[in-house]
């Protein structure tokens, strides 16, 4: 916006600020939005799209890399000379909450290092530099350092202030820190990450009125990890490892007298109004899930009784809570018990 003399006067009255001070301010924002700003203590330098036009300050801080992340429009002709020797990586997202930039983070980390130990410095930059560079120089931190997002992200605003990785971005950086080792072993094998894709896609298919398409099923085999199964109690089959457990916020559990009730409370199960157990999908449920239906019932693959329902709109548990997405077996048709490997 231009200032006007008479927005300037307004501006005054409103802020308490005088006119230098509120043009000082002006003038550093749009120098936040044009500069770049180095990370302290790394290689990695972030800001928005701007500064690609300003080859001085490239050649300044010696800028050997860049990462772009956002979705289309990078002018190359501004950037040749990193673009046709491959020192150019364009990760192609929107500042949105459903962009999945963790499954990016070993690309980009990766990217880094290579370029920091030739001597490198490396630019991140997406539109503003406040949301997308900001989360991938997030996780370049959490995996050098081993640090939570929110330090690091504090790190970051050491030098520039305005940085601020959306919702889902966060999201996506707190299970990166948490699961580090095995995400960045395969992120595939991150249980917290497909619960996180399993919902994102529930969402969105919920709001498109249609059934999601499940890409990971639960095991009910691997018993480790888990201190409680559900057996169908006509025919004893394994139907859910706690490890599956969905729990829901019910009236706070009664006070724990024997290691079976501190059990069931630390699984979230005793809860003495709910007539279900809440599951993530496992894998004896996917012919009925797949079939495209909005909501159905469940049945024991093994002696066929029923043993449950599913509503991807969700369902009203006995206690008064709504369950979304719910897939649940009956208490009266399922018995608790402890793993064997768990005994
Ligand atoms: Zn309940
Ligand atoms: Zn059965």
């Amino acid at each position: 916006m231009t200032l006007q003399p008479a927005n300037l006067k307004d501006l005054e009255l409103k802020t308490g600020a005088s006119a230098g001070e509120l043009l000082e301010k002006i003038r550093n924002l749009r120098e936040k939005n044009i500069g770049m700003d180095r990370i302290a203590d790394t290689q990695v330098y972030i800001s928005g799209m701007f500064v690609l036009r300003r080859a001085d300050l490239l050649e300044a801080a010696n800028i050997t890399h860049i990462i772009s992340v956002l979705r289309g429009r990078v002018d190359k002709t501004l950037i040749e000379q990193y673009t046709t020797s491959g020192r150019h990586l364009h990760i192609e997202v929107d500042d949105d909450d459903d962009e999945n930039l963790i499954e990016h983070f070993q690309t980009t980390n990766a990217f880094i290092d290579k370029a920091v130990r030739g001597g490198g410095n490396v630019l991140v930059h997406c539109a503003m530099g406040i949301s997308r560079s900001a989360t991938i120089c997030t996780a370049y931190l959490i995996y050098k350092k081993q640090i939570p997002s929110e330090t690091a992200i504090d790190i970051i605003r050491e030098s520039r202030p305005i940085v601020c990785p959306n919702y889902a971005f966060r999201q996506q950086l707190n299970i990166y820190y948490e699961n580090l080792d095995q995400a960045m072993r395969n992120l595939d094998d991150v249980p917290a990450y497909q619960r996180y894709l399993y919902k994102k896609e529930v969402e969105m298919s919920r709001m498109a009125h249609k059934a999601p398409t499940i890409n990971h099923y639960g095991d009910d085999e691997a018993k480790e990890g888990s201190d409680m199964e559900l057996k169908c109690r006509k025919c004893r089959r394994t139907l859910a490892l706690s490890k599956s457990f969905v729990d829901h916020q019910a009236a706070s559990p009664p006070i724990a007298s024997s290691s079976r009730d501190r059990i069931l409370n630390a699984v979230g199960l005793n809860k003495p109004n709910c007539q279900h157990h809440f599951l993530d999908p496992i894998v004896w449920m996917k012919p009925e899930l797949e079939k495209g239906e909005m909501e159905g019932k469940l049945e024991c693959p093994k002696c066929k009784s029923k043993v449950g329902s599913y509503a991807w709109q969700g369902m009203k548990c006995s206690c008064g809570v709504w369950v979304t997405p719910a897939i649940s077996l009956a208490k009266s048709r399922v018995d608790e018990s402890r793993p064997r490997s768990a005994l």
